[in-house]
């Protein structure tokens, strides 16, 4: 199977570029086909809210592969083109006005922004975050003084805020639960992440409920359930993202929040795979199946699927990870906290300090761990989430240090 056949793969964004660059390099050298909706060659998300709108990167910086990367690994690349129909039995997927059939796929389309009606209905300047294009009609718009409301206090709302501050503008966010992060973080860390942005200018409203937005002269007024109301020559909406099913629907595959898949990656069909945002793979250490929407899960993912593609048969098994920088916040997060939340959350360190650690605790075993500006503790934190069982006390107490709590 290594060496002949045709492998598609669905979805021009990371996870697809890393299992094109796995199949070539685990020596598959038969027909891969690439196929993408989007015009660009694949390219890397996290700086569209982070280095380049700040300025720092520019968009070539953000490919995965260098354009001639794919003349020399004969990669058959079909940019700009959607895949609307998968046909299991006939083994085919609908490109453009054409059938490809395939011996393997990979479906790897990512996820799209969820969309706010209100927002979108209002006629008022709404913009979203998923793609280049995106990032670039916003980086226009960070002029100083221009007025920012940003719907939603997650990772891109926050990301973009600390942007727009950096490039002078004013600030506001609007978040309905009590605090920014609060389901991923926890009370304890997420308050970190609230005093951070009020400090640096954020007007930032936590309780927000949004009961109208209008298009007044070429800007936003959106009015909140307190009464108040906020004016904004631009808004950003960021509310989360839905993984992109529908090409795995067309075919049957199995579905439930992304594509469902087993340890292997494999989907409800042997010689279909998924990988990144899209996949909703059982984990072997979690225990259960999750979609994870990070960047190097959509690295490592990609490129396990595709060794199984080729028969490897590996469980995938790395915790997930992700990152943010926020002003001069650095963070790094590894593990997984089921939705019914953490039992204990064990700081080790003063965030006041502005380097800290925080790790969090399910039925007494460490499930995540983060850092916060402290670049070398990164590989400790995974050996201690790896682990599991640690004495809490130990944990906390920064004269201990994190490698001495694990084998
Ligand atoms: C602004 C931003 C900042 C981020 N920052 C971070 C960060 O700091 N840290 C972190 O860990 N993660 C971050 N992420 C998340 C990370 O970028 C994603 O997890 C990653 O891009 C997922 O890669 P993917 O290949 O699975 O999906 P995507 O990057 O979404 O790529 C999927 C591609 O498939 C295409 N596609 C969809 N359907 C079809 C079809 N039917 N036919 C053809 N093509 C199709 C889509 O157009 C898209 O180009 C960020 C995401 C965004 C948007």
């Amino acid at each position: 199977m290594a060496g002949t056949g045709t492998f598609v793969i669905v979805g021009g964004g990371l996870a697809a570029a890393k299992a094109a660059e796995a199949l070539r390099d685990e020596g598959y050298d038969g027909r891969l086909v690439l196929v993408g909706e989007e015009h660009h060659l694949p390219y890397e998300r996290p700086p569209l809210s982070k280095s380049y709108l700040l300025g720092k990167k520019n968009l070539e910086d953000t490919l995965v592969h260098p354009p001639e990367w794919y003349d020399d690994r004969d990669v058959d690349l079909h940019l700009g083109t959607r895949a609307t129909a998968l046909d299991l039995v006939g083994r085919t997927v609908s490109v453009g006005d054409e059938l490809t059939g395939f011996d393997r796929l990979l479906v790897a389309t990512g996820s799209t922004p969820r969309r706010l009606a209100l927002a979108d209905d209002s006629g008022a300047p709404v913009t979203y975050l998923r793609t280049l294009e995106d990032s670039r009609r916003i980086k226009e718009s960070l002029q100083p003084g221009q007025r920012w409301c940003v719907v939603g206090g997650g990772w891109i709302g926050l990301e973009v805020a600390a942007a727009a501050r950096g490039a002078g503008c004013e600030v506001t966010v609007l978040e309905s639960l009590e605090l920014p992060l609060l389901r991923v973080l926890g009370r304890e860390v997420a308050q970190v992440f609230a005093d951070l942005h009020r400090a640096e200018g954020v007007d930032l409203r936590v309780g927000a409920s949004i009961t109208g937005i209008e298009h007044v002269d070429g800007t936003a007024a959106v009015r909140l359930a307190d009464g108040t109301s906020v004016k904004a020559d631009l808004l950003l909406v960021g509310i989360g993202a839905t993984p992109n099913v529908d090409l795995a629907r067309s075919g049957g595959l199995a579905v439930g929040d992304g594509i469902l898949t087993d340890e292997r990656l494999r989907t409800s069909h042997p010689d279909v795979f998924a990988a990144g945002d899209v996949a909703n793979a059982q984990h072997p250490v979690i225990g259960r199946r999750v979609r994870v929407e990070h960047w190097d899960n959509a690295i490592a993912q990609g490129a396990a699927a595709a060794r199984n593609m080729l028969g490897a048969g590996l469980p995938y098994d790395r915790l997930p990870y992700f990152y943010t920088d926020q002003y001069d916040l650095g963070m790094e997060y590894v593990g997984h906290v089921d939705p019914d939340g953490a039992d204990e959350v064990v700081l080790r360190g003063d965030p006041a300090d502005g380097v800290f650690s925080a790790f969090w605790l399910h039925h007494q075993r460490v499930v995540a761990g983060m850092h916060v500006n402290d670049w070398d503790a990164l590989d400790p934190i995974r050996a201690v989430v790896t682990s599991g069982a640690v004495d809490v006390d130990a944990l906390r107490d920064v004269r201990v240090p994190l490698s001495d709590l694990v084998d």
